[in-house]
This record gives C-alpha cells, sequence and structure tokens, in this order.
C-alpha cells in the first residue's frame, strides 16, 4: 500500500509469556462500575445497566514493568484524574452475548488507568455534551502486560489498588464491581460487535483524584503485575 506520508505503527500492547504483541483494534470504557466511585461521582449505588464511553486506539500507552512509563500532562485541562482499572482484552467476536459465554471470546487481562480531563468531562456533562474531550486525548490509556487467560484464568476477586507517590489513593476489589466482566461484555455486546483486538477498561473503586507533573502513579491487581508512570510536563 502506498501512503501518503509515513503510516504509524498499528497500537499494539506486549503479552505476557510471549514475544507477541496484542494488536488493538477499539478502546471501550465503563462508567461508574463500583458503588463507592458511583458515590463519589454523585450518582446513587442502584443497579442500572452500564453505560460506556471510548478512548481512540492510539490512547493506549503500554507499559512494561519494571519500566516505568512516561505520559505527557495533557493540553486544555487543570485537573487531571487517575482511574486505576482491569482491562479485558478481547480475543474472539460475538454480539448479543449471553452472561454464560461472554467470557469465551476474552484473550486475557491487564492492569489500566483511564486517565480522565475531569474539569472538561464535567463541563461537558453539566452541558449534557459528549464527554469525549474528557477521556479522549494522547496517552489516556495507560497499560501494563496483557495475561492471557491460560496463565491467569478470569480474575473475579482481588484487590485492585493505585499509589501516588506512594501514598494509598485508590483500594478496591474486583469482586466490588456492580457488573462483572461477564456482564459488562454482555451489556456492551448489545451495542458493538465485540472483536479481536479490542480493549475494555471496566471501571475504577473509589478514590479517584488528581495528579500533576512530576507525580509518580504506580497501580496493581492481584496476579496481574503493577503499572507505574510518572507525569511528565505538558507537551510545547
Ligand atoms: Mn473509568
Amino acid at each position: 500500500m502506498t501512503t501518503v506520508f509515513p503510516a504509524w505503527d498499528l497500537p499494539s500492547v506486549p503479552v505476557a509469556g510471549t514475544g507477541a504483541r496484542f494488536p488493538v483494534r477499539h478502546v471501550y470504557c465503563v462508567g461508574r462500575n463500583y458503588a463507592e466511585h458511583a458515590k463519589e461521582m454523585g450518582g446513587d449505588a442502584a443497579r442500572e445497566p452500564p453505560f460506556f464511553f471510548t478512548k481512540p486506539a492510539d490512547a493506549v500507552l503500554p507499559v512494561v514493568a519494571p519500566e516505568v512509563g512516561s505520559m505527557a500532562y495533557p493540553l486544555a485541562t487543570k485537573n487531571l484524574h487517575h482511574e486505576i482499572e482491569l482491562v479485558v482484552a478481547i480475543g474472539g467476536r460475538g454480539v448479543n452475548l449471553p452472561p454464560e459465554r461472554a467470557l469465551e471470546i476474552v484473550f486475557g487481562y491487564a492492569v489500566g488507568l483511564d486517565m480522565t480531563r475531569r474539569d472538561l468531562q464535567n463541563d461537558m456533562r453539566e452541558k449534557k455534551r459528549p464527554w469525549d474531550i474528557g477521556k479522549s486525548f494522547a496517552e489516556a490509556a495507560p497499560i501494563g502486560r496483557i495475561h492471557p487467560v491460560a496463565a491467569v484464568g478470569h480474575p473475579a476477586t482481588g484487590l485492585i489498588w493505585l499509589d501516588v507517590n506512594g501514598a494509598r489513593r485508590q483500594q478496591g476489589d474486583l469482586a466490588d464491581m456492580i457488573w462483572d466482566v461477564a456482564h459488562t461484555l454482555h451489556f456492551l455486546s448489545q451495542y458493538y460487535e465485540l472483536l479481536p483486538g479490542d480493549l475494555v477498561y471496566s471501571g475504577t473503586p473509589s478514590g479517584v483524584g488528581a495528579v500533576a507533573a512530576g507525580d509518580r502513579l504506580e497501580g496493581g491487581i492481584d496476579r496481574l503485575g503493577t503499572l507505574s508512570i510518572v507525569i511528565a510536563p505538558p507537551r510545547s
């Protein structure tokens, strides 16, 4: 194929235990999937169906522990928030998946961060406009290695945590998710054909908060390792 300017690399994420990488197609995210976080965002903990938003595939920022990744403080915000999340990596396809079959299309799991320009998100929410500029921007989706189901199974319980500069900010348990992974994929596959290469950020526990340039974020999930990034100065 001849391109009018050099094509960029396909976004991809390293897979644990192999030299191969997971090519990224779509990035889906779940809103308010832990009751305590739903409350801190001004909602209630009623069990409504989940809702979804997206990030562009090139927002994925792969970081392979023990490396520490670097994310430039994004443009146009004064309130960059961290959201530590379990990421589901899809390896099969499906629409209208019943919950009892939804896990069959999962390739693996990773630790991820749904970085958020909270001020822009809140502005848009108040004006009933789309959230895109709050959630979709360069490097908005840091992610650690993907661990295949063959190695780690389907983690349904386990500690999920995030420290900023060594102080605990977020802590929860995967068992506290309002909708587990099977139900999340059940609902998501009613709106989109899930395809190999899709990533699903499954929501964050409570304790979200702001970070600044120079801050070091380190998070982890039992069995899935850790993810560390430093916030670099904004690009000029
Ligand atoms: Mn999130």
